[in-house]
């Protein structure tokens, strides 16, 4: 069985701690790799091999970093077909998906390529007599990342391109389930000229997380993964001294107002919430039908899905994937039974499907309508690819519901009243909203983060704030005396 391993100080190193995990093709249901775990040991070293190199690249001109930084966007941009087929054949999701999630994590070393500029500081001349002030950024030293499956190239992509681009060395901790993405990202850095040491990868599970969130010399920590664990690497790492960011699961809401184009509505509700078999943290996963349209929306959405080509991410017209494990796919399909025992309507079950009888962890699209708050499909996120229908009577009605669900990552409003969508981002409670649009990420120059549970920490990822997450600011006050004017004076720094 082929071994995945860590990749420290600029070389694959082997695992040695006896500890792995195993690494399957969805598709087929087998077994692929064998991926190591890293020891506290081998996190340490990551961690040494990231300190030794620090200093070196906090000092490399602004100009050479950005230089770098073209480089491996051309790098990367060269071979996003391959690392596509890496991630969907241990993610499941089809290669076309998978080549637009590198395309939109390559968009981040783009905005990285602008690092002169953006960390351009402020100059205040003549604060006092002959007294001028001027503020800088600098990085904070090694910094670490640990991220989900469901993203295996561009969440990584996410907060390396800023981190070492902001004059950082990085150690990333991705997921278990699809850890080969990492290791080809680590090899197109060290091609794009990146120094030995910069960028570090260490697999593993709760050993190694544990282990950078304990660790001193990690400065900050950027998380991307589900609410509970993402409460405890916020909780853990700050109450160790660090900067977190922890950015937590979802559940995503799309309201539908009675004046909205329904064929659109169903169009984009089956788009975005079955694309990735809705195993996004942006996938619409509750659609609000308002004011009487449910049995027609419903209608249209029901109608589009005996055409969602289910099949193998290398299926050349597959358009939804096998879900991750089948410990997932199960729990994900657990929630059509809880739905119907809970007084849910199964409009379809996706376990009818033929390619359920697969030995790949599939599911084929399902939709619960008339869900209720109280049911298990609505408190929890599923991750898979079953849309609910709740109906409310209201967009007051619908906004609450929104407003009272504990996440608040991405919202999407339908209409063709403007004056609704205004009032609408007004007054919804969460970080990414849509207008006609069902999956709101914003681009690599504005930045990704849900509210409450969603994100706990103060900085959105990616963008300005991930440039603000990954620098410390530092405000320098001088003067260049004429020593003919030099004098005694203990009264307090004056401005005036
Ligand atoms: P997860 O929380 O299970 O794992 C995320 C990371 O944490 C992995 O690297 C994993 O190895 C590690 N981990 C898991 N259990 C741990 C533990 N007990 N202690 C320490 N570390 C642990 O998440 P996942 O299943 O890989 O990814 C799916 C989740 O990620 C969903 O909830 C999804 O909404 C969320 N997600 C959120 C965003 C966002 O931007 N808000 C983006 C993508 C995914």
């Amino acid at each position: 069985m082929e071994r995945i391993s860590h990749w420290i100080g600029g070389k694959e190193v082997a695992g040695t701690s006896g500890r792995t995990g195993p690494v399957y093709n969805p598709a087929t249901g087998e077994q692929t790799h064998e991926v190591d775990f890293a020891s506290v040991e081998e996190l340490d070293a990551a961690v040494l091999a990231a300190k030794e190199a620090f200093w070196g690249w906090r000092s490399t001109s602004l100009s050479k970093r950005a230089d770098i930084f073209f480089r491996l966007r051309e790098v990367l941009d060269q071979r996003k077909p391959e690392l596509a087929r890496i991630v969907s054949s241990q993610h499941g999701k089809v290669v076309s998906d998978a080549a637009g999630e590198v395309q939109r994590g390559i968009e981040n070393v783009e905005f990285a390529t602008s690092i002169p500029n953006l960390l351009k500081g402020g100059f205040s001349e003549q604060v006092s007599t002959g007294i001028d002030v001027f503020s800088i950024r600098q990085p904070l030293g090694v910094v670490a990342g640990i991220t989900p499956f469901n993203f295996p190239a561009m969440v990584p992509m996410w907060m390396f391109a800023n981190a070492i681009a902001c004059g950082n060395t990085f150690v990333l901790k991705p997921s278990e389930k699809d850890p080969s993405a990492s290791l080809f990202i680590a090899e197109a850095l060290k091609d794009a000229g990146v120094p030995d040491g910069v960028f570090n990868v260490v697999q593993g599970d709760k050993v190694a997380v544990d282990a950078i969130l304990e660790h001193p010399d990690v400065k900050a920590v950027s998380f991307v993964g589900s609410t509970p664990i993402a409460r405890y690497i916020y909780s853990t790492g700050t109450s160790h001294g660090k900067r977190v960011q922890a950015l937590g699961g979802a559940k995503n809401h799309m309201i539908v107002l009675p004046d909205a184009d329904l064929d659109m509505a169903a169009d984009a509700a089956v788009s975005a919430g079955y694309g990735s078999a809705g195993e996004r943290c942006m996938a619409v996963s509750v659609v609000v039908a308002v004011g009487g349209i449910g049995d027609e929306l419903v209608g249209k959405i029901g109608e589009r899905l005996p055409h969602v080509r289910v099949g193998a991410h290398d299926e050349p017209d597959a358009e939804m994937g096998a879900l991750v494990t089948r410990e997932h796919r199960d729990k994900v399909a657990g929630y059509l039974d809880s739905g119907k025992e809970q007084g849910a309507t199964v409009v379809r079950d996706g376990r009818e499907d033929d390619v359920y009888q697969r030995a790949g962890f599939f599911l084929g699209v399902s939709l619960l309508d008339h869900v209720s708050t109280d049911m298990d499909a609505y408190r929890d996120e599923i991750f898979g690819p079953i849309l609910s229908v709740v109906r409310v009577d209201s967009y007051d009605d619908a906004v609450r519901l929104v407003n009272e669900n504990p996440y608040g990552n991405g919202v999407a409003l339908f209409t063709r009243d403007g004056g609704a969508a205004r009032r609408f981002q007004f007054e919804v409670e969460a970080g990414m909203i849509g207008v006609n649009v069902p999956i709101p990420v914003p681009v690599a120059y504005y930045s990704f983060g849900g509210w409450k549970a969603s994100l706990f920490g103060d900085n959105h990822m990616y963008g300005p704030e991930g440039v603000a997450f990954y620098t410390r600011g530092k405000v320098i006050t001088e003067r260049w005396p004429d020593p003919s004017t030099s004098k005694v004076d203990l009264g307090f720094p004056r401005t005036r």
